[in-house]
């Protein structure tokens, strides 16, 4: 059966943005090449016929190149490789990845703002660098999706943010919303109430459609979104293999994909293709937004308190 091998190289990466999920301990692990390359065969052994490449940031592994080729000589139709762009902007970075197989690139700009973009992903002096990468990028014309990040220091530039990726000539975002999960766990301040954040996403979203974009929202519920439904995007709805340093595993099986249905899901249109609220969301905030958009009582409360770092 077809599906999609998520490989996740290793946690390293050359960014340490304020949000990320992944501590310090995680960064030092990663897949060793020999485990890379078996986790290919196997994948296409079960007729997986698509690779996603991510970390971490893989493009600072050495074997990066390696692996893409052989991806691509075992059959892969469609490899994708996620990275925050940076390495793209130096010397011919981006063409050799092209030229070993890559089919897809995700550009990770987390926020599009000259003042923000360094203080974010904490690390000075690379703001230029994902400009210039994201434009080699665009430039390549190998299919492009920019991932941003909704999260309450950035909701407000959504808008500004796709002008802005609609001016470098990008076609596809999409928008991730913060996680309290793992590393980022405690900084419960970077995570808005959707109600508070649906504004800005809705007026995104209609930018995106204004200039026939393709835009996908992740992790808000439908019924949240409203008229803006066909924009939620689930990737757990698919077949998806996650190979990491740790284990292997079916994404649907997992507890990234493990999100929670609550009294007011019962009845709703989208009650068979909706996977949920994510736990973290709803210990933070309980069900109460989803519960008055269904026109029910709400049946929990936040579970957690509000402690920010
Ligand atoms: S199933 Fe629940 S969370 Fe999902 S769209 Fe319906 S009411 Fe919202």
């Amino acid at each position: 059966m077809p599906g999609l091998l998520d490989m996740i190289l290793g946690y390293d990466c050359n960014l340490w943005c304020d949000y990320c999920t992944i501590g310090p301990a995680l960064r030092g692990r990663a897949l060793s090449t020999a485990h890379a390359l078996a986790s290919l065969r196997e994948g296409r052994a079960q007729g997986l016929d698509a690779l996603s490449i991510t970390g971490g940031e893989p493009t600072i592994r050495p074997d990066l190149l390696a692996i893409v080729r052989a991806g691509r000589a075992l059959g892969f139709a469609d490899i994708k490789v996620q990275s925050n762009g940076l390495m793209y902007a130096h010397g011919d970075n981006l063409a050799r990845l092209l030229a070993a197989g890559a089919t897809r690139l995700h550009v990770s700009v987390h926020t599009h703002r000259a003042d923000r973009y360094e203080e974010l992903v904490r690390r000075t002096g690379t703001y230029a660098a994902m400009v210039g990468g994201l434009e080699r990028a665009v430039a390549s014309g190998a299919p492009l999706v920019v991932d941003l990040i909704v999260k309450r220091d950035t909701m407000a530039d959504l808008p500004a943010a796709i002008e802005w990726l609609a001016g470098h000539g990008v076609r596809a975002v999409d928008l991730w919303y913060v996680s309290l999960t793992d590393a980022n766990a405690d900084n419960v301040a970077s995570l808005p109430r959707m109600t508070e954040a649906l504004p800005f996403i809705a007026e995104a979203l209609a930018r995106g459609r204004a200039r026939a974009m393709t835009l996908r929202s992740l992790h808000v519920p439908r019924c949240l979104l409203g008229q803006d439904h066909p924009h939620a995007w689930d990737p757990g709805a698919d077949r998806v293999v996650v190979v990491t340093p740790e284990a292997t595993f079916a994404l649907k099986d997992s507890r990234l994909a493990g999100r929670v249905k609550v009294p007011a899901c019962t009845g709703c249109p989208f009650e068979q293709v909706c996977p949920g609220v994510r736990p973290d969301y709803l210990a933070a905030f309980g069900d109460g937004e989803i519960a008055a958009t269904r026109g029910r009582p709400p049946s929990r409360g936040p579970t957690r308190l509000p402690i920010a770092r």
